[in-house]
């Protein structure tokens, strides 16, 4: 394992340097808080951020994507056919993404890339981008991260993860795309191994320790879908949700959407739009038949879907990475934590 320090005074030097390979995304304060966004020329990315509003999914898959385009035409060229655009497949780093992001996108990975179907579009995105994580020192009091299989200092999904330390970096390069990355930036004071090993293993504890909500998983798997189901407490779940749709998107291990087609005069493009499985509209048939018409029926997929259906499919653990941001933005605090934690310790009365 190689490691690498970094003096932050040579932080925005190698940054720029690396702009000469890789387009760059970062976080970047808005007005409402930070996002994970393109880091424009000039623009580094804000390492002092603690969380960001949404997380890098939309790096991968776009709220809005450009699928296929035609145009009806006949005087331009493959006119009447559909198609993809030329996509920019130069590589691109995301810097600073959290550990548990990171995460998240191996468990969208597992449903956007799979033998029987993958998805061109975010594996093309995928493929192309190396991710540059940095360690989460002092996990703020929504992060669960250590109950769902990841964790402040998580490697999973990462090519480096980086350790603040005041004055320098100190980055552990994981992937071949992490040495390349490393090495467009110029970075090469290499960290003794042994030192290093042991100085991310204190900050991983320290960090961990931080860590004060928690949630109990161990008894969803022995739980039938049936029974979880046609569980009472559905009803008292529901009751407050307005169906916003807030918790889906903010979500980084979301990943529904909707495909629309869109017309203008002899052109037209097939766009997909994240969409939720909060609202109505997400499931009604053309024939105007809704399988999920109630509220409760919505509200228990979303869980139903995150703690039980993707736990059973791919026996890697719940779809979440506890990362927290759906119970800070619900806006009548429904909070998966205790949602969990009812569904784990359900037993069915006869
Ligand atoms: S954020 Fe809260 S209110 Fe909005 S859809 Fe999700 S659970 Fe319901
Ligand atoms: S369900 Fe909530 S806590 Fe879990 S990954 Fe999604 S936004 Fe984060």
């Amino acid at each position: 394992m190689k490691f690498i320090t970094i003096d932050k005074k040579d932080w925005a030097k190698g940054i720029e340097k690396s702009r000469e390979t890789y387009r760059l995304f970062g976080p970047v304060k808005d007005k409402n808080g930070f996002l994970i966004k393109r880091l424009e020329q000039d623009i580094l990315p804000d390492m002092e951020y603690h969380d960001s509003i949404m997380s890098a999914k939309s790096i991968l898959f776009p709220q809005t994507e450009k699928m296929l385009s035609t145009t009806l035409d006949d005087s331009k060229k493959d006119h009447h056919i559909m198609k993809r655009d030329q996509i920019d497949t130069t590589p691109r780093a995301i810097i600073g993404i959290r550990p548990y992001d990171a995460k998240a996108i191996q468990l969208v990975k597992l449903n956007f890339d799979t033998d029987d179907y993958r998805d061109p579009y975010w594996c093309d995105a995928y493929e192309v981008t190396t991710f540059v994580g940095l360690a989460i020192n002092k996990p703020g009091p929504f992060d669960f991260s250590t109950s769902t299989g990841t964790g402040p200092f998580c490697e999973e999904g990462l090519d480096i993860l980086l350790a603040d330390l005041d004055d320098q970096f100190l980055a552990k390069v994981l992937t071949e795309k992490g040495e390349t990355f490393i090495s467009a930036c110029g970075f090469d004071t290499i960290g003794d191994e042994k030192e290093s090993s042991a100085l991310f293993d204190v900050l991983r504890k320290e960090a961990e320790k931080n860590i004060v909500s928690h949630i109990e998983t161990n008894k969803l798997k022995e739980k039938t879908i049936l029974e979880l189901h046609e569980a009472p407490f559905w009803d008292d779940i529901a009751f407050s949700c307005i169906n916003c749709g807030t918790c889906t998107y903010v979500c980084p291990t979301c990943w529904c959407f909707d495909i629309q087609d869109e017309v203008k005069q002899k052109d037209s493009v097939r766009l997909r739009i994240w969409d939720t499985c909060m609202s109505s509209l997400f499931t009604r048939h053309a024939t105007g038949h809704n399988p999920r018409e109630t509220k409760v029926q919505r509200v228990r997929q979303r869980f139903m879907h995150k703690l039980k259906y993707f736990f059973d499919k791919y026996d890697q653990g719940i779809m979440c990475v506890g990362c927290g941001r759906c119970v800070k933005s619900c806006p009548v605090n429904i909070d998966i934590r205790e949602v969990c934690n009812i569904m784990n310790s359900y037993e069915k009365q006869d």
